[in-house]
């Protein structure tokens, strides 16, 4: 069983999806297991991080801009290579224990959907097993 989600993201910035990993837990009947959040785009991630101070994920950003400028000498045509970087660096998906009908996350922790070359009409994915 699985559940799809869209996303108009409005520029490259992390969103909170973690309203609609709950959700997708809710709405299956697995009790514990795990859920599997998964990104179905090559200029885009998933990761889990602080959802408390809202700085924490514009530093994430600004990191991955400093760590990833667009260079003149990339070869992909698109003009987006910075974007794949980012997203591979920060990957495509990442899994959630189910405990008790719940995600187990931390305190402080979000889920969130890494849009690099947005704005995006996008999609998540989450598996429920
Ligand atoms: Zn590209």
């Amino acid at each position: 069983m699985h559940f799809e989600y869209k996303l108009s993201t409005t520029q490259e910035g992390f969103f909170d999806i973690t309203s609609q990993v709950r959700q997708a837990i809710s709405g299956s009947i697995i009790e514990n297991g795990i859920a599997l959040i998964y990104c179905p785009h090559t200029t885009a991630g998933i990761t889990i991080n602080e959802n408390a101070d809202p700085d924490v994920v514009l530093d994430m950003l600004l990191g991955l801009k400093k760590a990833f400028p667009n260079r003149p000498e990339f070869h992909h045509s698109e003009g987006n290579s910075a974007a794949h970087l980012k997203a591979s660096t920060v990957g495509s998906s990442v899994t959630v224990v189910i405990s008790n009908g719940k995600p187990v996350l931390g305190t402080w922790q979000s889920v969130y959907f890494c849009e690099f070359d947005g704005p995006r009409n996008r999609k998540f994915l989450v598996k429920i097993l």
